[in-house]
């Protein structure tokens, strides 16, 4: 799942935890999880890869290196 710096250090801004404390770090990612915004994996057939190259994922990072 996606997690940003600006989201990490609003949520220890929020609850006074370390930004460099893995327990933290787990527990904000756990937060976001628990508001839905974890995204599957692997990326829905035919979707953008999330790496941000709007190729295919199969295409893209999904795609076997040989
Ligand atoms: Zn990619």
């Amino acid at each position: 799942m996606p997690l940003t710096v600006a989201e990490l250090l609003d949520y220890t801004t929020r609850t006074g935890g370390d930004p460099t404390d893995s327990d933290t770090r787990l527990a904000c990612i756990n937060e976001i999880i628990a508001e839905g915004h974890a995204i599957s994996w692997p990326p829905p057939r035919n979707a953008p890869c999330w790496c941000g190259s709007t190729i295919e994922y199969k295409k893209c990072c999904g795609r076997p290196t040989t």
